[in-house]
């Protein structure tokens, strides 16, 4: 407890110094810089090699903070009531006298927020006087980070400091929800849509028309592990991973479960944690066995589908 008060106290030193430093919450590691600062945030752009047009998602510990920045309306008052903080990120429309900077947004009128749910970014965020904007930890493109090791695999030395909160127990993550004008899914995560229709009392479903991109960032080919990776397989071959959701009568060396009982909800949480691992072994590709499109397997397939368009 000790130690995580000065690890606190040494990221907020870091922070208010205009650097990015990787952050816990419960989605994945962010990589986060001061909001209001274009000096700390193109930091970020840099070491992610992010492209420039991708907006960032700002991170807020109270609504006192969130108001300066954002209109705030109805629909977005009910879900904050029931599910923040917590993996679910609202897209707002950014007030004309907001301090966000403009590479955050890239310039557009609008702005993603989110209230993390792990007690050390919390922490971090109530001694900060600034938004924090953090995007996944890790290099564009390639798989998120769900624990420390993650993002030292991914940055190296290159990143001057990490604040470490063990695994991030979602592991996916936070759904996107556009709540300018009609809701809009703009990407699935950490809370299912069902979740989200009962409190609004709404509809929604996640167009997964992967040829229509509707989010900025939200790219075809994402989460990769730089080999194929082939969906829906009953039967592996011998050199390839073989991802699976439940147990299997007779066991192999190439097998990788993200759960043993088809628990989705499991599954997200080992999903990046397993391709990180499989990466790291000589597999030629990955197969996966049919995962339910439903829930959590509806996110997981999503992540799947664009990590195989490598
Ligand atoms: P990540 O890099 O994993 O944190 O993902 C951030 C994602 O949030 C981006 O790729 C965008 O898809 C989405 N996003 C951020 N800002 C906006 C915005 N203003 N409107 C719509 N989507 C946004
Ligand atoms: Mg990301």
């Amino acid at each position: 407890m000790k130690r995580n008060h000065s690890n606190i106290k040494k990221a907020k030193k870091y922070l208010d110094n205009n650097n990015c430093i990787a952050v816990p919450t419960e989605t994945v590691y962010g990589l986060a810089a001061n909001a209001y600062s274009k000096k700390a945030t193109s930091k970020i752009f840099k070491l992610k090699k992010r492209p420039k047009k991708n907006p960032l998602i700002v991170h807020y510990c109270n609504l006192n903070m969130l108001k300066k920045d954002c209109e705030l309306n109805n629909d977005f008052f009910k879900l904050y009531e029931k599910l923040c903080p917590g993996p679910i990120t609202f897209v707002l429309k950014l007030k004309k006298d907001s301090k966000i900077c403009k590479n955050v947004t890239n310039n557009k009128k609008t702005l993603a927020v989110r209230f993390p749910n792990h007690p050390i970014t919390k922490k971090l965020l109530t001694i900060i006087n600034y938004p924090l904007a953090a995007p996944s930890a890790n290099i564009s493109t390639k798989i998120s980070p769900v624990s420390k090791e993650d993002v030292i695999d991914e940055f190296g030395k290159k990143i001057k400091f990490i604040l470490d909160g063990g695994r991030s127990h979602v592991g996916l993550e936070s759904t996107i929800i556009n709540l300018i004008g009609r809701p809009k899914v703009l990407r699935l995560g950490g809370i299912e849509i069902s979740k989200i229709n009962k409190i609004l009392r709404t509809n929604l479903k996640f167009n997964n028309n992967l040829k229509k991109i509707i989010s900025p960032g939200q790219g075809k080919i994402h989460y990769s592990p730089g080999i194929p990776i082939r969906l829906n397989v009953k039967k592996s071959k011998i050199d390839e991973a073989f991802i699976l959701i439940q147990k299997r009568k007779k066991s192999a060396k190439n097998f990788y479960y993200l759960s043993k009982n088809k628990n989705l909800k499991e599954a997200a949480k080992n999903l990046y944690k397993t391709l990180r691992m499989i990466r790291k072994k000589k597999f030629k590709s990955i197969s996966v066995e049919k995962i339910p499109n439903k829930g959590f397997g509806q996110a997981i397939n999503d992540r799947l589908i664009r990590a195989s368009k490598f």
